[in-house]
């Protein structure tokens, strides 16, 4: 298991002394979130620092899933330039959304539509040597909108006819309402990498494992059954918790990923 952070923890405006003190604090690697208006400084600092490096993927305003081709045509090419520009910086892994149906009743065509694509931005990918991860997505409780993938039956679905990985956001997991280690096991070796973070079991929060309502309490042991070695990606919320807050708690022997 690798120590890493998220950028989106850093704030809008880190600079290069941020990096410095995380890397002084144990971190590995760095996930850039890419629609950060310094993500390509950020991609910089961590890179020149000897961090390793990955990507969240932007997704706000690209929607995977859209049945607009413009739209569509927009999205994939800014998920191909980001996915290049991660692969200058020797990046193994981008994390990204599959996006939404307009309507929970436009799920099943919606999925069609985003396993066909997710296979498309995976050659892409596979041409720089970058591995995607899909994240596991908030459901909609409305069931308005239905965000992909939002159930862990259509995520293992997806990630398998895709040939992609999954990124577990732990804290998405506990507002789908479905268990850690049950969810660990099913994924076993398509788990590609970890979104750390708590909340209440209401909403995402995106608290400091052990402020929330302790549902990563087990997560280590879990992921040891599963062999899992791959990037443990903090992401913590930067409204609440300074840089110091997640370099204090890290510093704790108690912290969950050594
Ligand atoms: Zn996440």
């Amino acid at each position: 298991m690798e120590k890493w952070l998220n950028s989106w923890s850093l704030g809008l405006t880190a600079d290069v002394n941020d990096f410095i003190r995380i890397k002084k604090a144990g971190f590995e690697g760095i996930e850039i979130l890419a629609e950060q208006n310094n993500a390509h400084h950020y991609l910089k600092f961590a890179s020149d620092l000897g961090f390793k490096v990955g990507l969240h993927l932007p997704f706000h305003d690209l929607n995977l899933a859209t049945p607009d081709s413009i739209v569509y045509e927009r999205t994939f090419n800014v998920l191909s330039q980001w996915l290049a520009k991660l692969a200058e910086y020797g990046g193994k892994h981008a994390t990204f959304h599959g996006g939404y149906a307009w309507f929970s009743e436009e799920r099943n065509e919606s999925l069609i539509r985003v396993k066909e694509r997710i296979l498309k931005l995976n050659e892409v990918a596979m041409q720089h040597g970058v591995e995607l991860l899909l994240e596991n997505l908030i459901p909609d409780k409305l069931n308005y909108c239905h965000q992909i993938a939002s159930n862990v039956e259509e995520w293992i679905d997806l990630i398998t006819a895709a040939n992609v990985k999954a990124c577990l956001d732990i804290g998405h997991l506990d507002l789908m309402g479905d268990a850690l280690e049950t969810t660990i096991d099913q994924l076993a070796g398509s788990l590609g990498g970890i979104h750390l973070s708590e909340n209440d079991g209401k909403s995402d929060l995106h608290l400091l494992p052990g402020e929330g309502n302790h549902f990563t309490e087990e997560l280590e042991g879990f992921l040891e059954k599963q062999s899992f070695d791959g990037p443990v990606i903090y992401e913590i919320n930067p409204y609440q918790y300074s840089i110091q807050d997640i370099i204090n708690h890290v510093s704790n022997v108690n912290s969950i990923v050594r």
